[in-house]
């Protein structure tokens, strides 16, 4: 896509930190980490997010994330996130498909996000209503 700032990347017509590449994928630190480390992994094709990649790419994907995570735990994380946030409600800034791999460490203490107390049978609802989408 033109205008799409990480296919700019991926054309290196803009400069990123680099920490692997191969035929499909990118991955490079974020310019605004959460953590020093903060890695972004994205498919070389433009897709915006989980609803239009295609499996096989999402497979590789996560598989790069992984071994993203185990180089940062060698580094010293505690622990990573991995989180892809899909469509502006999510926090999705950049309409191009994009795995955070985010270095944790137990005093960090960066928040997750607040859990609601679910009511009376709502799980369950919940649950028959996604099954019924699948
Ligand atoms: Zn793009």
């Amino acid at each position: 896509m033109q205008d799409c700032i990480f296919c700019k990347i991926i054309k290196k017509e803009i400069p990123c930190e680099k920490v692997y590449e191969d035929e499909t994928v990118l991955a490079f630190l974020d310019i605004n980490p959460v953590n020093l480390g903060h890695t972004l992994v994205v498919p070389k094709k433009h897709f915006e997010n989980i609803y239009d990649i295609e499996e096989n790419e999402v497979t590789h994907l996560i598989k790069i994330a992984k071994k993203i995570s185990i180089a940062l735990k060698k580094m010293g994380a505690d622990g990573t996130n991995i989180t892809i946030n899909n469509g502006k409600a999510a926090g999705q800034v950049i309409p191009h498909f994009h795995t955070h791999v985010i270095p944790r460490s137990v005093e960090d203490n960066l928040p997750l996000w607040p859990a609601k107390k679910p009511k009376e049978g709502e799980l369950k609802e919940v649950a028959k209503k996604i099954i019924s989408m699948l």
